[in-house]
């Protein structure tokens, strides 16, 4: 079954809206199979972003996620890497569409919320840069006969 990391950003840990973008995942019927609550290093920071590296944005896209706790999470669904960045909107919250993660709450493009993984390769590099093996797991849930 098909993974993807997502994550939410110091912005939306420090306006209360873990809750929130968990329970939309949940609710559309994807599955929760990793979650920590965890600060940052500037090492994974700047791994996490390297394909960012160059642009100009990179400073303080790295000191922003390093700068108080993230809630990581992997979740697992039927095309879930894209249909979760449909859910989250485009990354200028702007730009985003109400009923969107980042176009219902995100303000500007730097504090946009959440990350999700944009393409299968990415996903499979970010979660297995965010987490170890064992912290993923695999369970059976009845209700995904229904989706
Ligand atoms: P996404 O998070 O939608 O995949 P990108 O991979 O293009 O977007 O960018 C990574 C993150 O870098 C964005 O989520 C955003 O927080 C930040 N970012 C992107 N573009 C800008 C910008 N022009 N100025 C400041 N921060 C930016
Ligand atoms: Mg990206």
């Amino acid at each position: 079954m098909e993974k993807t990391f997502i994550m939410v950003k110091p912005d939306g840990v420090q306006r209360g809206l873990i809750g929130e973008i968990v329970s939309r995942f949940e609710k559309k019927g994807f599955q929760l199979v990793g979650a920590k609550l965890m600060t940052v290093s500037r090492e994974l920071a700047e791994e996490h972003y390297a394909e960012h590296k160059e642009k100009p944005f990179f400073g303080e896209l790295v000191e922003f996620i390093t700068s108080g706790p993230v809630f990581a999470m992997v979740w697992q669904g039927n095309n879930v890497i894209a249909t979760a960045r449909q859910m989250m909107g485009k990354t200028n919250p702007a730009d985003a569409l109400p009923g969107t993660i980042r176009g219902d709450f995100g303000v500007n493009v730097s504090m946009n919320i959440v990350h999700g993984s944009d393409s299968p390769t990415s996903a499979e590099r970010e979660i297995a840069l965010w987490f170890n093996q064992e912290d993923v797991s695999e369970y059976e849930k009845t209700i995904n006969r229904w989706i």
